[in-house]
């Protein structure tokens, strides 16, 4: 890698987690077992103006997959700061429901994240964004930094 490549990467990885307002991902000295994830939720945000196509994906998601719909929340609950409603679903469900979302969210940010021991770092660090990252309540989750 030229040096050049080698610093811009150095600062993008330094400053692109500040700039979303999370914390910089570490690396594990010893990897983090995947068979501590319980299940995963998708969070599905609106407002008012993408509230109909959030209903959409709502309906054909219920109907294609096992999966638990959440209460539509149009105020702000929990790290969630706007209107969302979440979709509870299990492991073995992920590689269905994910790529469908990746394909039908017809422009709604979706936050995937798994379920283990740790809301703060299933949230902050262990998740995975689909669209533009909304910036989430991180501090009132409980669990390790
Ligand atoms: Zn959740």
């Amino acid at each position: 890698m030229r040096e050049s490549w080698r610093i811009a990467v150095r600062d993008a990885t330094l400053l692109w987690p500040k700039a979303l307002g999370y914390h910089a991902p570490m690396t594990p000295k010893t990897p983090d077992d995947p068979a501590r994830i319980a299940g995963y939720h998708a969070h599905i945000y609106y407002d008012a103006g993408s509230r109909e196509t959030a209903a959409w994906l709502r309906q054909v998601v219920g109907e294609r997959f096992e999966a638990v719909l959440g209460r539509w929340h149009d105020e702000p609950v929990g790290p969630h700061p706007i209107s969302m409603f979440q979709v509870a679903f299990g492991v073995e469900a992920f590689a269905g429901i994910v790529p469908f979302l990746m394909l039908n969210r017809g422009g709604l940010r979706i936050l995937v994240h798994p379920e283990t021991d740790n809301a703060y770092r299933d949230h902050a660090i262990n998740a995975l964004w689909l669209g533009e990252p909304v910036k989430l309540k991180l501090d009132i989750l409980p669990g390790a930094r």
